[in-house]
């Protein structure tokens, strides 16, 4: 008898007479995977047809012995009894079941939120099962800001920067209220006690400065500390009453760290401290004192604090973190194509070994993407060394991490993005993930027979980086990219060339191999420059095209691309809300930013707009050599980088700056109900 032939009757999925949300989702789900991959709903299990796939704790499931309450949290399982299926799980886990059965069983992949395989359906086959697992990580949080729930759920991540995973997906690791980092001055407000209680906030040159990117705390007041502490047995009341309310277990930690500013106190007890114990441990005593003063009431909270900038060195003479603090190890310092253990990597390592002894719960905060917004989508090879190094995190205690993996202008523009998280949400899971096969299961399904080609691209740069010895930063310039110029940069084009000829038909795959391209075309522009005219005048337009100088404009909330009536629905770069913001009014201006010298040098603002489209000119002023970006608007929200050729160029002439502009409405005397300024073109003459 061969298989088919056993394949007879259609399976059917069992739920517990009153499911919980997270069991109802997770039926769900399964339903609507098996629905796609199972022909004519053929499945057997262990040779056994009539299926019955049992999620959650139904009857079936507590007689046997997996109730979801006999599993540790986040604990899965997946187990046959002849053609009876159990999946189920300690709380979340059983979702868990459920794509752990659908990605390993079933062969689905979740890329991204917006991206997924599923295979042809075909009769489903299966041995009898077996299996349990729990991810080795407390806290998985690829943070790609407001991203779906439903990805991070079926990818098994237990955080989801703000958009906190709710009950239909058994909730997360979430952070009780206000916030999950930087919450100084959202338990103190200097805007609400600096006049009161100046001395609670950090002494700088004789001043006492708060707020959240302007200052710190005195953490040596006292008085301010136990108002703190009050503060924040407060927030746990709080955060109690609203999870109760959202049907959600009550969050088990609250952030009490530092803001985000370099303006610690100066005042004479606060020095000698920073003397004695390093700034972490400064900062670190009055943490614990907290975490010890409301952990009394609440035993069973843990406390975050980060280990940020300069508190980002380990603490001296004996301090450590308190058994319910988890310190926040924040990784700015890192060479972002090195493994950990690599070079350029040599203080956070020295961090990671030294905080991994000083607390029991250490997580770190790791920069996965590059995050200074211009060159944010630059190619750099870290898949290759990511499961390295996430394993020697976990081999040196740290239990979760916030990674970041978004930028403010284009999240998807970010090199080899799905790659990336698909590694990294692997290692998270399972430190002994054998690193070639996942990279090898993600080329083959993710660029089908373009596989070969974009994985040679990636070497080529890899190889290139390595050759150079490069040290790249977390926010590089253009200019550390420019080395790729030349035979590296053709022959990873070429590769890209015979990838997209392999995929060519195919919507899909031609469109994963065009993202894959796109940091490699950015360099490529970089090194081009733009449009030079005759007179030598250089011309940057705005544009989607990532194979454009469209990605040197880089704006932030103010602006967004839209496509314009007066231009046959040309891209250009629009204004959301000029009528309610200071910044947009005239004077327009225009001012370039060198931060070698730290210096602004003014252009003519406009203070008279007119009817339609019309280029304005700033007028000339002179170019330092450092120059990095022009922006437009006051709040600087509206930047225009210099690619290096450029910069060269210019640098140390009188240059003058015009502008492709149109303004509209009230705000500035023309017609329109709603004001908006947009920006098509700028313009660089140099008039030496
Ligand atoms: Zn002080």
């Amino acid at each position: 008898m061969n298989a088919t032939a056993l394949l007879l009757a259609a399976f059917s999925i069992v739920s517990p007479n009153a499911p919980t949300p997270v069991e109802k989702n997770a039926a769900k789900e399964l339903a609507h995977y098996l629905d796609m991959v199972v022909l004519n709903g053929k499945v057997s299990v262990g040779g056994n047809t009539n299926v019955a796939f049992h999620v959650g704790d139904d009857n079936f499931a507590v007689a046997r012995g997996l109730k979801s309450s006999s599993f540790a949290e986040e604990e899965w399982a997946i187990k046959s009894f002849g053609g009876d299926v159990v999946l189920n799980g300690g709380g979340r886990g059983v979702f868990y079941a459920v794509s752990h059965f659908l990605e390993d069983e079933c062969g689905v992949r979740w890329w991204k939120d917006d991206d997924e395989d599923v295979p042809d359906a075909k009769p489903l086959v299966l041995a009898a099962l077996d299996r349990r697992g729990k991810p080795f990580t407390l806290c998985r949080d690829i943070y790609r800001g407001w991203g779906g729930r439903r990805f991070a759920a079926l990818a098994r991540l237990n955080g989801n920067g703000e958009a906190k995973l709710t009950k239909e997906f058994g909730g997360g690791f979430v952070y009780g209220p206000p916030y999950h980092c930087h919450t100084w001055d959202r338990y103190v407000p200097f805007a609400k006690y600096g006049s009161v209680h100046p001395e609670w906030f950090s002494l700088v040159d004789g001043k006492r400065i708060g707020g959240l990117i302007e200052g710190q705390l005195c953490l040596t007041n006292r008085e301010m500390m136990d108002f703190f502490i009050g503060e924040v047995e407060k927030s746990v009341e709080k955060g109690a009453a609203e999870a109760k309310s959202a049907g959600l277990p009550a969050p088990r930690i609250y952030d009490i760290s530092m803001n985000d500013s370099g303006n610690h106190c100066q005042c004479d007890a606060c020095k000698a401290e920073i003397a004695r114990y390093g700034l972490s441990g400064y900062q670190l005593r009055f943490e614990n004192a907290v975490a010890a003063a409301v952990g009394a009431k609440h035993p069973e909270l843990f406390f975050s604090v980060l280990a940020y900038g300069e508190s980002e060195a380990s603490p001296s003479n004996g301090v450590r973190a308190a058994d319910n603090v988890v310190v926040k190890l924040c990784n700015t310092r890192q060479n972002m194509v090195e493994p950990i253990a690599g070079p350029g990597n040599e203080f956070m390592l020295k961090q990671i070994d030294e905080w991994g002894r000083l607390c029991k719960n250490l997580f770190v905060w790791e920069y996965a993407t590059l995050c200074h917004p211009p060159t944010s989508g630059f190619p750099f090879p870290s898949e290759f060394n990511i499961v390295d190094t996430y394993r020697y995190y976990e081999e040196h205690n740290v239990k979760g991490y916030l990674v970041e993996m978004t930028h403010a202008v284009r999240s998807e523009v970010s090199d080899m993005y799905e790659l990336k998280i698909y590694l990294i949400r692997k290692v998270m899971e399972d430190p002994s993930v054998d690193a070639k096969a996942v990279m090898r299961d993600f080329y083959d399904r993710y660029y089908g027979p373009a596989a070969r080609d974009v994985y040679e691209a990636r070497k080529i740069l890899r190889h290139a980086f390595k050759r150079e010895k490069v040290n790249l930063g977390w926010m590089p310039k253009f200019r550390e990219f420019t080395f790729l110029d030349g035979p590296d940069l053709e022959a990873m084009k070429a590769a890209f060339d015979r990838a997209a000829a392999k995929v060519a038909g195919d919507a899909k795959l031609e469109k994963r191999v065009r993202l894959a391209r796109g940091s490699i075309d950015r360099v490529d522009c970089v090194c081009r420059g733009w449009k030079i005219g005759e007179d030598g005048s250089q011309e940057c337009q705005v544009s989607r095209d990532l194979r454009d100088p469209s990605w040197c404009f880089a704006f932030y909330g103010t602006f967004q691309f839209a496509e314009d009536g007066d231009l046959g629905g040309a891209v250009v770069a629009k204004s959301k809300d000029a009528d309610g913001n200071k910044s947009l009014g005239l004077p327009f201006d225009c001012e370039a930013w060198d931060p070698v010298l730290k210096k602004v040098i003014k252009f003519n603002p406009i203070r008279k707009a007119e009817v339609g489209w019309k280029w304005y000119d700033f007028g000339v002023a002179e170019f330092t050599p450092g120059v990095e970006y022009i922006h437009l608007s006051r709040d600087w929200t509206m930047q225009l980088y210099l690619p290096p050729k450029n910069a060269d160029a210019l640098g140390g002439k009188k240059v003058r700056i015009e502008a492709l502009l149109k303004f509209e409405g009230p705000r500035y005397s023309l017609p329109g109900d709603k004001s908006a300024v947009s920006v098509r073109n700028v313009r660089f003459t140099s008039v030496d």
